[in-house]
Order: C-alpha cells, then structure tokens, then sequence
C-alpha cells in the first residue's frame, strides 16, 4: 500500500496522528425553506489498518459527512467549515482542481447501489480502465490488465469475460463487487463503503463484508463503514460513531459500545435489532417518533422529543460530546453511573452482538 505518494497535496500541513482526523466539522446547504444544518461538529479519526464504523438514522449525517471527505459537497449553497486532516493536509483548504488527484487515488468510495453509480452505457472494464488512466500515466493495455486482476481479486469468476460486460448483464452482488474492485484498483489508503451491502441479500452481504476486512487486512487500508445496521457494525467496525441529527452523540470501541453503550439513542438502535437466539417479539421495537428536521432542530439535546429519559436540562442545554472515561465520549446529560447502568442493563436483557465477529 503506498502512503507517500500524495503529490499535490501538500499545502496547510499539520502534525496529526491518525491517517484521516476530522474535527468540527459542519456542514450546511441553504435551501428555500432554510439552512439544512446537515452536520454539526463532527469529530472523527481512523487510521491504517481498522475500520470506523459510523451508524445512524436516514439523515443523521453520516452520508454527508463522508460526501463532504471526497469533496462531492462543494456546492454554490453549502457552507463547510472544521478540518478533515489527511496525511496533515486539510482537505477542507484544498482546491478542487488537487482535490481530485485525492479523490479516487488515495481516499475511494463504494456507494449503497452500484446499479445507479455505475455508468449503464459503459462495460464496466472500461469504467475501471477510465479510473486507472484518470490517475496514473499507464496505456490502456496495462490499465485492462490491472482491471481483470481488480475483478479477479475481488472474486468475480472469469474476469476476462465478465470485464466486458455491462452493469446490467451482472447480478447485484457482481455488480457491487466491480465497484468495490474500481474504488480499490488503485489501492487507496481509505476506502468509505456507504452502505454497501443494503441492497443486498444476507449471503452476498456476507461476502462482501468478508471482502472488506480481507482488503483491510491485506493492504492496511483504512475503512470507513456507514451503515444504519448494528449488525454490520458488530462483524466489521474497530471503533464506533453514533451520529443524530448531524452529530457524533457517543463514539467508542466496538466492544465498549456493545458492553456498556451510554446513549439513550443506541440503546434505541440497539432494541431495534432482531434477535434470532431470542423468542419472536410479537412487534420489533422502534425508536418513537422521527429523526428531527435538519432545519428547524429541537432546543437543547436534538434527541429530546423522542427520548424516554429526557429531563428539563435537555430541553434547553445542548449536551457536549465528553469523555465518560478515556476511549468513550458521550453527548447525553445523565450522570455517568446512571447511564452505565441503563445501558449494561440493556445489554444483558437484550444480548450483546460483540462476540459475533
Ligand atoms: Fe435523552 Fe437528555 Fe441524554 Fe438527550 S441529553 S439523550 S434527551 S437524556
């Protein structure tokens, strides 16, 4: 896996840590009804080699966030502002013209459907062969060849054949494997999967879940994995970011998160899961209520119209995201003892899905 060869990068340098950090983030586009506040204060990092798994409702921001990584959010209506730190460069700063030498290069996405992300008018070669010559000076018989071994890599049976196909002459798995194989042709140091594997049944989303983490093992790559599926997060993730309303509410290690969750929230997603080792509910639990509208948001904590333990501080005081103890930050006002033992109380009447890796 390279990891010096950012060549354009190089302005706004900083010492960091991880690989990719992201700090306050916020992201806004105005709109005729008012400023869509899509992300507020995000605070995230991953580095080489693990996977952050960032999890949430429809609209909670995760999407944006990671738009807003590849620099796809640079529209006339939005506002950025905060740092997304790579390598120590900010991306935030960078041009759009060096942006590009990132996008595709050393940070890659795979989208939840690769039907729609994937051109219908082109075989699928040829949009691998236009990835590889769109970064790196190399002829198109070189470019091919590095595509069929792409396909072959990522389990596509006779990818000498099914190079040439077009994206709907493939199944939905094969298809999401092409694009999984375009994003990693040129083996970029993050790969962000945006719900790769919704569209899927549960044996390819299997596979295909098995593919990343053999990626990430295999080249160190850094993974960022959205996803709304706690089971997802459960197989895959090293550390876990819970996002609402366009904010990171709790963030921790996988293991912390299925032992001793402290968010109201989670434990909400956490219910929500269908359990197969327990008796059938007679209804799957849901969280009440809808996620908030990004433009008008509830005062206080955004979570409040729909918590169960809300109290009249959250209604007025939005809370911080703050370390409950070194690796676990939570944006909640309940004590920290309160919170504990709710959410191991939880786990233990509800089971905990870290031991299923
Ligand atoms: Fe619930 Fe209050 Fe915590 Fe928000 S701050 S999650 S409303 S208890």
């Amino acid at each position: 896996m390279p990891s010096s060869t950012h060549a354009s990068a190089t302005s706004d340098s900083v010492q960091v840590s991880s690989l990719l950090e992201i700090h306050d983030l916020h992201v806004s586009f105005r709109t005729r009804d008012g400023d869509v506040h899509a992300v507020e204060g995000a605070e995230l990092s991953v580095d080489r080699g693990s996977t952050l798994g960032i999890v949430g409702e429809s609209g909670s921001g995760k999407s944006v966030t990671a738009l807003t990584v590849m620099g796809l959010t640079r529209f006339p209506n939005a506002t950025i502002s905060g740092e997304i730190i790579f390598e120590g460069t900010d991306l935030v700063k960078l041009p759009n013209n060096q942006m590009q030498s990132v996008r595709g290069k050393r940070i890659a996405m795979i989208f939840q459907d690769p039907l729609s992300s994937l051109h219908p008018l082109f075989k699928i070669g040829w949009q691998i062969v236009e990835a590889i010559q769109a970064h790196e000076d190399v002829s198109k018989a070189t470019a091919r060849k590095r595509a069929i071994e792409a396909l072959r890599e990522v389990g596509i049976p006779s990818p000498e054949k099914r190079i040439d196909s077009y994206p709907h002459e493939l199944s939905g798995g094969m298809r999401q494997r092409a694009m999984i194989a375009m994003a990693l042709v040129l083996k970029p140091d993050v790969l962000i999967a945006d719900e790769p594997t919704t569209a899927l049944d549960v044996t390819v989303q299997a596979q295909i879940l098995d593919l990343i983490r053999r990626l990430k093992d295999e080249y160190q790559t850094a993974i960022v994995m959205i996803t709304h599926d706690l089971g997802v997060i459960a197989e895959l993730a090293d550390e876990v970011a819970v996002m609402y309303a366009g904010r990171v509410m709790e963030r921790t290690s996988r293991e912390r998160l299925f032992t001793v969750p402290e968010l109201p929230y989670t434990w909400g997603l956490m219910r929500s899961i269908p359990r197969l080792d327990a008796p059938r509910p007679g209804r799957l639990d849901s969280i009440a209520g809808l996620p908030p509208s990004l433009i008008h948001l509830p005062s206080g904590c955004p979570f409040h119209p729909r918590c169960p333990y809300v109290m009249d501080v959250c209604l007025k005081v939005e809370p911080k995201l703050e370390q409950s103890e070194p690796g676990h930050l939570v944006a909640c006002h309940l004590q920290v003892e309160e919170r504990r033992r709710l959410g191991r109380e939880l786990v233990s009447q509800h089971g905990s899905r870290s031991d299923e890796r």
